[in-house]
């Protein structure tokens, strides 16, 4: 696990102060993870089978979705733990949405306050 200093950046607005604790995925979890959304497609695959009609478009769409879904949550080596920072336009502390989530940035987040389009960046030096 390793935390990071980050910075919250809205369109317009100066840079707020964000933290983050990012953990990193062993090769079993990741694994795991990316076999459960396959799984869950074709579970859902299975289950709408009995309807008409629905059983025409519903099944391979869920296989396709579960696959591509999968390879996404595959490619993910590591994830937010916790992810807080403070919107530079309303000033308000809030914790980002983002725990459990895929490591990747730059990032989009709408502030809880304002609704203000906000990006979270590595801080610029
Ligand atoms: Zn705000």
């Amino acid at each position: 696990m390793r935390s990071l200093g980050l910075s919250l950046r809205g369109f317009g607005t100066g840079a707020g102060p964000a933290q983050a604790e990012v953990r990193r995925l062993g090769g079993g979890e990741r694994i795991r993870r990316a076999a459960v959304s396959p799984a869950v497609g074709l579970a859902v695959a299975v289950l709408v089978l009995p309807i008409p009609i629905v059983h025409f478009m519903v099944p391979p769409a869920a296989i396709v979705a579960g696959i591509v879904i999968g390879i996404r949550r595959g490619l993910a080596r590591e994830l937010f733990l916790t992810a807080r920072g403070t919107c530079p336009r309303c000033g308000r502390e809030q914790s980002l949405g983002l725990t459990g989530s895929a490591f990747r940035l730059p990032r989009e987040i709408k502030c809880g306050g304002c609704g203000h389009l906000l990006t979270l960046e590595e801080p610029q030096a």
